[in-house]
């Protein structure tokens, strides 16, 4: 799979429209006003990926298993889907344990490059690559 419509309703993500608009990032935040991104994470436009941390695949399942905790517990997951950017979905491929032998949720998230190198035809903006922090 790399349609990214497709994951992410495979997964429970949110989306790029979400306050979390990457399940592999796991502090870049997209927020209206730069002002309300919570210490030790960035704003979405952020020219650099220095600072960003990344989610690994047991951080996603751990994220699962707390959101199914929470609602056996019976306990409001509304801001906590928000925060994290990832619902509830018992259904899906997250929340099925015989899979995480055979399906990673960050190592096999397979992103259709034409979605992000050329979106709508633009460029992306310049500095915004790996390659540029590392040379910094
Ligand atoms: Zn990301």
């Amino acid at each position: 799979m790399a349609d990214e419509d497709c994951l992410k309703k495979v997964h429970g993500y949110n989306g790029a429209q979400g306050i979390k608009a990457c399940m592999t990032c796991s502090n870049l935040m997209r927020v209206a006003r730069r002002a309300r991104v919570p210490a030790g994470c960035k704003h979405i436009s952020t020219p650099s990926l220095r600072g960003i941390r990344f989610n690994t695949n047991n951080d996603i399942w751990l994220m699962a298993d707390d959101l199914t905790n929470r609602v056996d517990a019976g306990v409001t997951t509304k801001a906590v889907v928000k925060s994290r950017g990832l619902k509830y979905e018992p259904h899906g491929l997250l929340w099925n344990l015989a899979l995480r032998d055979v399906h990673r949720p960050i190592d096999h998230y397979l992103r259709d490059w034409m979605h992000i190198l050329v979106s709508g035809g633009r460029k992306p903006p310049s500095g915004l690559s790996r390659q540029s922090d590392e040379g910094t």
